[in-house]
């Protein structure tokens, strides 16, 4: 047995709390939350900075998941062990209120901030949605630079936007560069990159009970984004061929898939972590049992493990896009036979990855 165990790592959540939160961490997602209404965020697995999510469970219990990646590489990322800090970030948002409109930057503009982050790709899973509540996602057609800066100084940046009213399930892919925000009366699942580099550029003509509207950054906003992306419309999920299991994205930074139903779902044994999300029901993954708003981490050396539904369940299964070429292209899952047996074959997959890296 590898140092960090075979079993699922279960981490504390940590808990933002800002003005457009709610209760529904708690209500719908069973979190153990303090008594405000303004709980916004549960950041359920993070490695940024002082943001730290500590292990519940296991051997590894009260370790940081910076020590886990800096101590324990290769078994918790496999092939992707050259990564100085857990790449994903995973949240359960509560927008009780609406959010400010905000971007952010690629990798590239990133690099150049003080201090260098990473940018910031995210998706969005709706698990929740009021009636008539609102997704921004994307500008509408035909907004210049001009045109939104012109809307902006005249409090009427969201005429600009392009806004969705999403069905609970429907699945958005927000790449940098993309004016984005939620609206009111939505519960959202989120998988990103581990960044926070945000800039706000509405925030709905909003101030606070001293009359001070929240910072802005316009200038940034404007030269971020990336003006010839429309409309973003919801992801199209894609068989995988198998079953149970969906593709919702298959970008540069991760893969999302959704599996459902209520047969064994086998998993990982690719060398590489695997980030999972129950999202309705429950399920066992070797001896532990997780229902409904609970997350955890398979490590890369867990290998072959298989999340047991008990009746119907939904969890998300989200993972880095492979970097053997000869075992995984463009981001589809290989068979798992096709890597799960020669030593060899793994040993190879290390000098493939630095190639990759560096020509993204
Ligand atoms: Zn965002």
């Amino acid at each position: 047995m590898s140092t960090l165990g075979n079993a699922p790592l279960r981490f504390q959540p940590l808990f933002r709390r800002y003005l457009w939160g709610g209760r529904c961490l708690a209500t719908v997602l069973g979190k153990s939350i303090g008594t405000g209404d303004d709980y916004a965020e549960s950041w359920e697995i993070v490695d940024h900075g002082p943001d730290q999510s500590v292990v519940l469970n296991g051997p590894a219990a009260g370790q940081t998941l910076q020590a886990l990646v800096a101590e324990h590489a290769v078994e918790l990322l496999g092939q992707h062990a050259d990564q100085s800090q857990f790449p994903l970030l995973f949240k359960f948002l509560d927008c009780n209120r609406d959010l400010s409109v905000q971007v952010h930057p690629t990798d590239e503009q990133a690099t150049q901030l003080d201090p260098p982050d990473l940018g910031k790709s995210e998706a969005w899973v709706v698990l929740g949605a009021e009636p008539g509540s609102k997704i921004f996602a994307g500008l509408k057609p035909n907004v210049t630079c001009e045109s939104l800066r012109a809307a902006i100084e005249a409090g009427t940046c969201d005429h600009c936007l392009h806004a969705i009213q999403p069905q609970v399930g429907d699945c958005f892919f927000i790449e940098p560069g993309t004016v984005h925000t939620l609206g009111a009366g939505l519960l959202i699942a989120e998988i990103q990159q581990a960044s926070d580099i945000t800039f706000r550029l509405f925030d709905w003509n909003r101030v606070d009970v001293n009359g001070k509207s929240r910072q802005l950054h316009i200038e940034q906003s404007l030269a971020t984004i990336d003006f010839s992306r429309g409309p973003v419309a919801p992801q199209k999920p894609l068989p995988t061929g198998r079953a149970g299991r969906e593709r919702l994205i298959d970008g540069g930074k991760f893969i999302l898939d959704r599996c459902r139903g209520r047969l064994p779902k086998p998993l990982g044994d690719d060398d590489r972590f695997h980030l999972l999300a129950i999202l309705d029901g429950t399920v066992e993954i070797a001896g532990e049992t997780f229902t409904a708003g609970e997350t955890c981490l398979l490590p890369a050396s867990a290998g072959r493990l298989e999340a047991t539904p008990d009746g119907m369940a939904t969890f998300l299964d989200i993972y880095l896009p492979g970097t053997a070429k000869h075992a995984v292209k463009a981001g589809m899952l290989a068979p798992s036979s096709a890597i799960d047996t020669s030593p060899l074959q793994s040993a190879a997959l290390t000098p493939l990855h630095i190639e990759s890296l560096d020509s993204r």
